[in-house]
């Protein structure tokens, strides 16, 4: 339940990508992901009832951190009334999506609405504030673990556990997009130029010097045919 809402499947895997779910398209979990965030906010304001089941099974906070999703509903709904941490607390969030596709009675997406407020506060450089609190887990967190059995079938994906089809060896692509940011920190910068010839494994970009980033290795070899802020594409040789 974490993880992006690709567009389409022509987008290229990254170092980060860890596997691929796929969906129809009318599927509860891709019609929740794309509902438009006024009406998210809308119907946060006018429906939730801060019955606070989403903090209560928020795995984050049975782990013990202080997470409390409700009062990021709250807050987003009525304003800050109480400490600040009732907001900052949702950079915390690993945006598992319990509490929106398992939990919330109202059926609100409060993983839609912490997003939206830690990718606030990450484009205006918030950091969760340094604490000597100590994480202690929750003394229910068995108790409240959730079985994956029910879990699959609450969230309709049920239908689709079955072995996976034989692995069968792919032919080498034609043509690669690497993408310039992989990973955290800054984007890579291109060490080549269209036209050049690559070897697999070369290095095409790396971070600059002093840069929190990782360098991008050409995976095939063959010819650059585009360089640009985004991506480096190579034409098998
Ligand atoms: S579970 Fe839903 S209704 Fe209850 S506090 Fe959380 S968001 Fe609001
Ligand atoms: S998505 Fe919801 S349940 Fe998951 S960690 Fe964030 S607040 Fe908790």
């Amino acid at each position: 339940m974490t993880g992006n809402l690709l567009p389409s499947l022509d987008e290229p895997v990254l170092k980060t990508t860890k596997g691929l779910t796929i969906l129809p398209e009318g599927h509860p979990l891709i019609v929740k992901r794309k509902v438009p965030l006024t009406w998210t906010l809308r119907q946060a304001r006018s429906a939730c009832t801060q019955c606070i089941e989403c903090t209560l099974a928020c795995p984050r906070r049975l782990l013990g951190h202080a997470i409390e999703p409700h009062k990021v509903m709250r807050a987003v709904s009525f304003g800050v009334t109480a400490g600040l941490e009732a907001v900052t607390c949702a950079l915390l969030c690993p945006e598992c999506g319990l509490c929106e596709f398992y939990v919330c009675p109202q059926r609100l997406l409060p993983r839609r609405v912490i997003s939206e407020v830690k990718a606030e506060f990450q484009r205006r450089g918030v950091r969760y504030p340094k604490t000597d609190r100590e994480i202690r887990p929750d003394p229910f967190f068995e108790a409240r673990r959730i079985p994956r059995q029910r879990l699959s079938m609450r969230i309709g994906v049920w239908r689709y556990e079955r072995e996976p089809a034989v692995f069968v060896k792919a032919k080498p692509p034609r043509v690669v997009r690497l993408r310039l940011k992989q990973h955290v920190g800054a984007p890579a910068r291109p060490k080549v130029k269209e036209g050049d010839e690559v070897k697999e494994g070369e290095v095409v970009a790396e971070p600059l010097p002093g840069d929190l980033g990782a360098k991008v290795h050409a995976s095939i070899s063959g010819r650059v045919v585009k360089v640009d802020q985004i991506e480096i594409v190579l034409e098998a040789g």
